[in-house]
C-alpha cells in the first residue's frame, strides 16, 4: 500500500488537481500547476482566509502590492544580507545540499552515498533578475521572497487613505519566491508559491497579548475548516532559530507524513524592526500618531504567515480517506474519499443523470442550469451511476443531485450526501433552498 503522500499526490494528478509544471519538457522539479479542480480548491482556501481575516472583521484591510519592488526594500528588510541558507557541494557527485538537511552521522550524501563535502557557503535565495530592456547597466531586482514587506512598505499610504487606527491589519494574498536548495515533498516546499500574510500594527507594549490572540485564531481557522485537532500544534521557535526581525515566534504544525510535523504556518512578533528599517533606509517618517494619546510611536508587528499550497497539502492529507462502502448489489467495495469542508469542496453539487437517455438529459440540463450560478457545480453522465457518485467522493463533491425517470412525473431528484451517503427526495422547486441551508 503506498504511504499517504503517495495515495495523495498520485489522486491529485489522476484529478487533474496539482501536477508537475510542463510536464511534457519533463517538468520542473520545485513547480507545479493547479488544474481544473485545484484551482478552484486554491481559489476556496484563498477565500475562507480572506473572509476569515478581512471580510469578516473591521480592524483589517486588504492590499495588492507588487511583486517586483525596489531592490532598495530587501536591502532595508535585512534579506540582501541575510535571507540565506547554508549550502554544501557533495565532494564526489558534485550535488548541492542545505547543510542543515544532510542526514546521518557523519552527514552521508543523499545522492551518493559519499560522507565529504565542501565547507558551508551561504546562498541567498532570492531570486534575481534584471529590469530594463539591456542587462548590462540595467538595475537588479528581485521576486519578492515574502510577501510581507508590501504592507510595510505602505503602512502610512494604507493607514491614512483608510484612516485605520491601531490596532489594525493589512492583509495581503500572493505569490512569493524562494530558490530554495531543497524543494520537495510535493507541494510542500516549492520556489514559486502562494502565501497569505497579515500584518497587524499594535501598540508597543500590547504585542504579546494580541500575539497571543493571533494564534489562537489561527489555529481555529485550520479547526474551523474541518482538520483534525490531533493533528496539529503549536511550537514555540527557539531563540537560535528565531529569524533576524523576531522576538517571538510560534508555528502551528501538521502531522505531515515524511517530516512527522512540520511548519504549516508561521505567527511573529516582528516588533517594530521592519518599521524602522524602512525609515531609517527611506527617510520617511514611518511612526504612527495615536490621536486620543497625542503620542507618536512605531507599531509593533504581529503577522500571521501562511503557505496556500502548503495549507492546500494539510487539507488534503486530512481529508484523505479510503472507506469500506455498500455497493447496490449488496456487497461492499473501497471508496476513496476526500472529506473537504464544503466551504473547501472544488465542486459542491455535481447533477447526474441516472443515463444519457433523451428525455432525461433536458430535465437533468435544467438542473444544472438551476444550481450553476449560485455554486461551481458539475454536470457528469458517462458511466453507471455507482462510478459517477465515487468520482465525486474522490474530489470531495459534498453533494450528487441525481435526475431519474421520476423526476419527469413528480419534479423532484435525490440529492445524495458524500459523507452519510444518505439520500433523500427534493422537489426542483426547493433544490436551490435546500442545499443552501446545507451548504
Ligand atoms: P520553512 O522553515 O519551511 O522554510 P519558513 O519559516 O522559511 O518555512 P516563513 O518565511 O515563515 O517560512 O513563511 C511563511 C509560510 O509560507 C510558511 O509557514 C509556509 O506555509 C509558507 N512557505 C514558506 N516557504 C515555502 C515554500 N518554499 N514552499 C511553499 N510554502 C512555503
Amino acid at each position: 500500500m503506498p504511504d499517504l503522500m503517495e495515495q495523495v499526490t498520485s489522486l491529485a494528478k489522476r484529478r487533474g488537481i496539482v501536477f508537475p509544471s510542463s510536464e511534457i519538457y519533463g517538468g520542473l522539479r520545485s513547480s507545479w500547476d493547479y488544474g481544473p479542480l485545484g484551482v478552484e480548491l486554491k481559489r476556496n482556501v484563498k477565500d475562507a482566509w480572506w473572509r476569515a481575516m478581512v471580510q469578516m472583521r473591521d480592524d483589517v484591510v486588504g492590499l495588492d502590492a507588487a511583486i517586483i519592488m525596489s531592490p532598495k526594500v530587501w536591502e532595508a528588510s535585512g534579506h540582501l544580507e541575510v535571507f540565506t541558507d547554508p549550502l554544501v557541494e557533495c565532494r564526489n557527485c558534485h550535488q548541492r545540499f542545505r547543510a542543515d538537511d544532510l542526514p546521518g552521522d557523519p552527514k552521508t550524501c543523499p545522492n551518493c552515498g559519499n560522507h565529504t563535502f565542501t565547507d558551508a557557503r551561504n546562498f541567498n535565495l532570492m531570486f534575481r533578475t534584471h529590469m530594463g530592456p539591456v542587462e548590462d547597466g540595467a538595475e537588479d531586482v528581485y521576486l519578492r521572497p515574502e510577501t510581507a514587506q508590501g504592507m510595510f512598505v505602505d503602512f502610512s499610504t494604507v493607514q491614512q487613505t483608510s484612516r485605520r487606527k491601531v490596532p489594525f491589519g493589512i492583509a495581503q494574498i500572493g505569490k512569493a519566491f524562494r530558490n530554495e536548495i531543497t524543494p520537495g515533498n510535493f507541494i510542500f516546499r516549492m520556489r514559486e508559491f502562494e502565501q497569505m500574510e497579515m500584518e497587524f500594527f499594535v501598540k508597543p507594549g500590547t504585542d504579546e497579548e494580541w500575539h497571543d490572540y493571533w494564534i489562537q485564531e489561527r489555529l481555529r481557522w485550520f479547526t474551523d475548516l474541518g482538520v483534525r485537532p490531533d493533528n496539529l500544534r503549536l511550537r514555540d521557535h527557539d531563540v537560535d532559530e528565531l529569524s533576524h526581525y523576531s522576538k517571538r515566534t510560534v508555528d502551528i504544525e501538521y502531522r505531515f507524513p515524511f517530516t512527522d510535523w512540520g511548519e504549516l504556518e508561521g505567527i511573529a512578533n516582528r516588533t517594530d524592526y521592519d518599521l524602522k528599517a524602512h525609515e531609517r533606509h527611506s527617510g520617511e517618517d514611518l511612526t504612527y500618531f495615536d490621536p486620543e494619546t497625542e503620542e507618536r510611536y512605531h507599531p509593533y508587528v504581529i503577522e500571521p504567515a501562511v503557505g496556500v499550497d502548503r495549507a492546500i497539502l494539510a487539507f488534503l492529507l486530512d481529508a484523505y480517506r479510503v472507506e469500506e462502502a455498500p455497493t447496490a448489489k449488496g456487497g461492499t467495495e473501497k471508496r476513496t474519499l476526500l472529506a473537504l469542508h464544503k466551504d473547501l469542496a472544488p465542486i459542491k453539487a455535481a447533477v447526474l443523470p441516472l443515463s444519457r437517455n433523451e428525455r432525461l438529459v433536458p430535465a437533468a440540463k435544467e438542473v444544472f442550469d438551476l444550481l450553476k450560478p449560485h455554486w461551481m457545480c458539475d454536470y457528469d453522465d458517462a458511466g453507471s451511476i455507482g462510478r459517477r457518485y465515487r468520482r465525486q467522493d474522490e474530489v470531495g463533491t459534498p453533494f450528487c443531485v441525481t435526475v431519474d425517470f421520476e423526476t419527469l412525473d413528480d419534479r423532484a431528484v435525490t440529492i445524495r450526501d458524500r459523507d452519510s451517503m444518505m439520500q433523500e427526495r427534493i422537489p426542483v422547486g426547493s433544490l436551490v433552498e435546500h442545499l443552501r441551508d446545507r451548504l
